[in-house]
């Protein structure tokens, strides 16, 4: 694994790295989206799914209570949120598995899945700090590059 950090500023820094890291990623990418309530986790996923549909307008409903919403996009995403998953092994019977071949993996809450979640994954954990935001990410070496050189632009 390797670590990279950035200061989102405000909630435009949260939306413009969605759109930046959009770029990069590619079926098969699972991303983890960790944070407490309120740090930009839903926030990055909105910007990020809009950038892949290309589609400043598109909905994008929390997926609380459904576990799981997917996008058929140019390149298909599955957004989900963990929070209500009562044990790890559901995870399985919201298509993760599927969704993941085919496209890329929005999770927010993984913590609720741990065990069951690829170890191959991008971590993103937002935190609190002053009136913005500390992001960290970590990503397998073979994925590291090609996240950075996204966010470098
Ligand atoms: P979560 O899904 O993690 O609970 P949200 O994405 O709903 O959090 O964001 C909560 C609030 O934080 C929103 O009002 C959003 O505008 C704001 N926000 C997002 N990113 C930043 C940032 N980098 N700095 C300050 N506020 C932010
Ligand atoms: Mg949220």
């Amino acid at each position: 694994m390797k670590h990279l950090q950035r200061f989102l500023k405000d909630e435009a820094a949260t939306i413009e790295l969605g759109e930046d890291l959009a770029l990069a990623l590619k079926a098969g990418d699972c991303v983890a989206l960790s944070g407490d309530l309120g740090a930009g986790k839903s926030t990055f996923a909105r910007a990020l799914l809009r950038a892949i549909a290309d589609d400043e307008t598109l909905e994008v409903p929390s997926p609380t209570f459904t576990l799981v919403q997917n996008y058929d996009l140019r390149i298909p995403v599955a957004h989900f949120d963990l929070y209500r998953l009562a044990d790890a092994s559901e995870l399985d019977e919201l298509g993760f598995d599927e969704a993941l071949s085919d496209g890329i993996c929005l999770v927010e809450w993984p913590e609720k899945a741990e065990e069951a979640l690829p170890s191959e994954r991008i971590t993103l954990t937002f935190t609190h700090e002053g009136d913005g935001r500390r992001l960290a990410i970590s990503a397998p070496d073979i994925s590291f590059e090609r996240i950075s050189r996204s966010l470098a632009i």
